[in-house]
């Protein structure tokens, strides 16, 4: 089934007392995860719409985040499997339920989906709490990256109490990528980005669009590269985009990749937990 061979959650339940390996099980494992209890879930509604959003998420991916999701505590694990399922009580489905008279946001005017909580809340934005999650991911693949430099090359990260340097002949835009790495010969420009998922690719294009010019400039110097990292806010890594950073160090252990890896995903299901306790 199409649900298994995308996610590839393999879980046990308390209804089922054994790993899940069947799509056909799947209400079983929302009953658990979200209220511990029986519930009906319409399977049929739920492959047609949301799982058709993950079809371009790799096995690599599915894998790192079925493990993510039994490391934290139960309560982040069942917002983990409820965040992909968008079986979530945020304003909008509590409305959809007839449980809400309005499906707004209660720190702004917008309504109150998954998607406004975990990625668009002004309000969120405001308070920095999307940029906590995206400097904590940063911090990991910066402390990878500069255990991983090629022979010659320095490295920088716009990260609080990091001293952000860049070459002199680049130094002078306004332009600030999250990571650069740089030697005589080389410049490559790092973006990250934590989108919501459908939406990797746009998010990819947008981060293209706005360092097209540094990009340009850069390439009039010396040999240049743009690589965006995308890791979804419900914690799937875009595993091409990972082996493109690689591609472009020292050579690295799988061991130590996958370890990143898992680390960030588990840090992105953590932090949007923490963003997702904190939306009213
Ligand atoms: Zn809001």
């Amino acid at each position: 089934m199409e649900l298994h061979a995308c996610l590839k959650l393999v879980v046990t339940c308390h209804c089922v007392p054994a790993v899940l390996t069947s799509c056909t099980l799947w209400p079983c494992l929302l009953s658990y995860c979200s209220t511990g209890g029986c519930r009906q879930v319409d399977t049929a509604s739920l492959h047609d719409n949301e799982y058709r959003n993950y079809s371009q998420i790799t096995d690599r991916a599915a894998d790192l985040w079925s493990q993510a999701v039994l490391t934290p505590p139960d309560h982040v694990m069942r917002f983990a499997l409820n965040a992909v399922t968008d079986t979530l009580p945020h304003n909008a489905n509590l409305h959809l339920w007839g449980k809400k008279p309005s499906s707004g946001c209660q720190l702004c005017p917008e309504r109150q989906t998954l998607q406004h909580v975990l990625n668009h809340c002004s309000v969120a934005l405001e308070r920095r709490r999307y940029n906590q999650r995206h400097d904590d991911v940063l911090r990991s693949l910066f402390k990878f990256i500069s255990s991983h430099l090629q022979p010659g090359h320095q490295v920088t990260a716009d990260l609080p109490g990091e001293h952000y340097c860049l070459r002199q002949d680049v130094a002078t835009t306004d332009s600030r990528p999250d990571i650069v790495i740089w030697s005589d010969q080389s410049i490559i420009l790092v973006e990250l980005t934590i989108p919501f998922q459908p939406g990797m690719d746009a998010a990819a294009e947008r981060k293209q669009a706005k360092y097209a010019d540094l990009l340009a400039r850069c390439r009039t110097i010396c040999h240049s590269h743009f690589i965006t990292i995308e890791v979804g806010s419900r914690g799937f890594i875009n595993a091409t985009s990972f082996d493109k950073l690689y591609s472009q160090l020292s050579r690295s252990k799988q061991s130590e990749r996958r370890e990143l890896e898992a680390e960030i995903t588990r840090k992105v299901i953590a932090r949007s937990h923490d963003i997702w306790c904190q939306r009213n």
